[in-house]
């Protein structure tokens, strides 16, 4: 590819899953269930969900989204679990009978890679193949995490807290995101953090509210 993208990421959105579902976006995938067959598969429930955010659930044309002949996928990365952005703990999507989906955050589906393979026409088989690890968007100097839990640390505010030990040993944690740049875009914020949304609807909720996220 010739062009660079970065992705950027509030601290508490890190898990693997998260960040698999962000990338997927800026690679042009949509959210599962925006597909244009997505009413023969689930079913909306617009009257539970929080007011002004229904067009979370907008369903997008065949012009818009294209698939890849996958069928339609509830255990996609890129598919709503049942209780996102709902104002009253009932289920927002549900399958036809009105029964709650079983939905995953843990990575990719198997269709999620058969589709990401065919837009970038790279072959199927195996799962290397070019791009490797990388070292793209790496911030320079030594700057690095040097424990695994650095991103939640940061995310609960120790780099202000702590910050001799921090800024050393979580470096790259603090730098991005962790530091003060945690802030809520909405007003209603507190009170999805409180209702569970922090860990119902991470995708939208960590980096949009990651103040009122941060000590869920
Ligand atoms: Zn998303």
């Amino acid at each position: 590819m010739s062009n660079r993208q970065q992705v950027s990421l509030a601290s508490g959105c890190w898990q693997k899953g998260t960040v698999i579902h962000e990338i997927l976006h800026s690679l042009g995938f949509w959210h599962e269930q925006s597909r244009p067959d997505r009413d023969s598969h689930v079913r909306i429930n617009y009257g539970n969900i929080y007011r002004g955010m229904g067009y979370n659930f907008n369903k997008l044309s065949r012009q818009q989204v294209n698939s890849r002949n996958s069928p339609y996928d509830i255990g996609s990365v890129m598919h709503y679990n049942s209780y996102a952005f709902s104002s009253n703990r009932q289920a927002t999507i549900t399958d036809l009978q009105g029964r709650t989906l079983r939905t995953q955050r843990n990575g990719f589906s198997r269709e999620d890679i058969k589709q990401l393979n065919a837009m970038y026409g790279c072959r199927t088989t195996g799962t290397g193949g070019g791009g490797g690890t990388g070292t793209g968007g790496g911030t320079g100097g030594t700057c690095r995490d040097e424990n695994a839990m650095c991103a939640r640390w940061a995310g609960s505010g120790e780099c202000q807290k702590n910050p001799r030990y921090m800024l050393k040993s979580c470096c790259l944690s603090c730098k991005s995101g962790g530091g003060g740049t945690c802030t809520d875009a909405s007003t209603n914020c507190p009170a999805w953090a409180r209702a569970g949304e922090c860990r119902r609807n991470p995708g939208y909720m960590r980096p949009n509210c990651c103040r009122s996220c941060r000590s869920t």
